[in-house]
């Protein structure tokens, strides 16, 4: 973890230092390389500083959950657009909600539904399929999260979720382990239940079980 956090602000150090000690020298095109990666690895560290800070407020019990009646397919339409923009269209995200208004606590839903995304997508081979499915059970909503990507070994199913556990296949893909650690607490805090299938090279699917 402190690798994860470090990668980036050494990432932006660095590179404020070469812009400012060598900008005049630099070509255009190497400055604004430089300034491309300062501002992807800011954007991580955001991301990041943003989870542990979310995490933080849900562990010290302070949040409350604070569902509002929202259009479904919209706000999943709206998740999909970010995380396909924020992974530059790595994986093409199909989303398959259901119709109407459903009552939910949208930052909480947000931050479960971006992590699993991101999961999906990180997790598969560029140009592969992620499904986003709402599925309406009559008194039980579920949120599907497909991909066809690396999958979690067996011998890392029961420990996935806890803080900073990574599974054996990640290689040099990166992470902190926290997501899905805020995405069970998340789910906890809405009343609802998670529950994942993985088979090692072959996906994962991640479903989420609300009661609106
Ligand atoms: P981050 O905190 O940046 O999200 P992360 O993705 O490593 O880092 P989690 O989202 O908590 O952490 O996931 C924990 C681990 O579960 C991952 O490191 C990975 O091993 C495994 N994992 C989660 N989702 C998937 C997926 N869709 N496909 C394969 N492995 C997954
Ligand atoms: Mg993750």
């Amino acid at each position: 973890v402190s690798h994860e956090f470090r990668t980036p602000l050494s990432v932006i150090l660095s590179g404020a230092e070469l812009l400012e000690a060598h900008a005049a020298s630099l070509s255009e095109t190497r400055r604004l390389e430089l300034l491309t990666q300062i501002k992807a690895s800011t954007n991580r560290m955001n991301e990041m500083v943003e989870q542990v800070l979310l995490l933080g407020r849900i562990e010290s019990g302070t949040m409350k959950p604070n569902p509002q009646p929202v259009d479904v397919a919209a706000f999943c339409r709206e998740i999909v657009d970010e995380v396909q923009t924020a992974t530059q269209n790595r994986c093409e995200i199909e989303l398959k909600p259901c119709d109407g208004t459903r009552s939910l606590d949208t930052t909480l839903m947000r931050s479960v539904l971006t992590n699993l995304l991101s999961n999906a997508v990180k997790y598969s081979k560029p140009g592969g399929i992620v499904i986003l499915g709402v599925q309406d059970l009559g008194d039980l909503l579920r949120f599907l999260v497909v991909d066809e990507g690396i999958g979690i070994p067996k011998a890392d199913q029961a420990t996935i979720g806890n803080p900073f556990h990574r599974a054996s296949n990640v290689g040099d893909i990166a992470g902190t382990g926290l997501g899905l650690t805020v995405v069970k607490r998340c789910v906890q805090l809405c009343g609802g239940e998670f529950s994942f299938w993985s088979e090692e090279g072959q996906g994962t699917h991640v479903s989420i079980f609300l009661r609106p």
